[in-house]
């Protein structure tokens, strides 16, 4: 879960439901060009639009929009879930959009398990708060994006790079939520697999590698658990680190990606 400066506040979702702002991304998809090698040479997809997202901006008032080229060197890996949806804190602060969506899939606390990976109710939750991240990634390795990368996304509140102390850590960083559950809150994550999907770590990686290629020197990929120890559990103690990180901190994609890039006749 994430925060705005520590705070949890609450909010009214704006919007969230427009339907014409929903929508899957126009990009090129990698996976095509992969499976297509004559087409792909005739014709290369441009590599900055290697990503296939869902576009699905999230309310104005959960980030911040950055009118000059930001300069991003981090990653910071969150999970999210509904699956406290009715807990009494957040039932507090709920606004009538987000809880006419739960009414709409019918949310029982009975049910909440089989919601708990609703990206849409998980987003709800996230505007309810004002808070966000740049992008989720679905079980099935989905990519949704809610904050442009060049705009200051809520997600990490106060926080502290484990790497060179640096503070304030939205500034410099992509934040992305996974959709999961930790095991405190949910008996049926009892290893890595039930966790976190392989459809999830390569999304995960898919997002590092294009920021890459698009120019962001990533130098560190953290955990939410890592830049705000004692007050974060995500990504929690199932997250597979070595899947996506050196024990330097160094992405593990960004290291692949050059390589391709060296090696185009691949
Ligand atoms: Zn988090």
């Amino acid at each position: 879960m994430i925060r705005k400066n520590g705070f949890v506040r609450g909010a009214v979702v704006a919007g969230i439901f427009a339907l014409g702002a929903w929508g899957v991304s126009p990009l090129a998809e990698t996976t095509a060009a992969a499976k297509a090698p004559a087409a792909a040479a005739q014709k290369p997809a441009p590599k900055e639009d290697s990503l296939k997202v869902i576009d699905s901006p999230i309310a104005a008032n959960c980030f911040t929009v950055s009118k000059a080229p930001r300069k991003i060197d981090t990653v910071v890996v969150h999970y999210s879930s509904a699956i406290n949806w009715f807990a009494p804190d957040f039932q507090k602060i709920v606004s009538p959009e987000a809880k006419a969506y739960a009414q709409g899939i019918k949310l029982t606390k009975e049910n909440v398990n089989d919601h708990k990976f609703d990206w849409k109710l998980v987003k709800a939750i996230f505007e309810s708060y004002k808070v966000s991240s740049h992008y989720m990634i679905a079980r099935d390795g989905q990519i949704i994006r809610f904050v442009k990368d060049n705009d200051i996304s809520y997600h990490a509140g106060k926080s502290k790079m484990p790497t060179d102390g640096r503070e304030g850590v939205n500034g410099f960083s992509i934040g992305i939520e996974i959709l999961s559950t930790h095991p405190k809150d949910d008996p049926t994550m009892k290893t890595p697999k039930d966790a976190y999907t392989d459809a999830q770590y390569a999304a995960l990686n898919k997002i590092i590698a294009e920021l890459c290629r698009s120019g962001h020197k990533i130098t560190a990929v953290v955990g939410h658990d890592e830049i705000a120890p004692g007050r974060k559990t995500d990504p929690g103690p199932l997250f597979q680190w070595d899947r996506v990180r050196t024990k330097d901190y160094k992405p593990v994609a960004c290291k692949e990606a050059a390589k391709a890039t060296a090696s185009p006749g691949l």
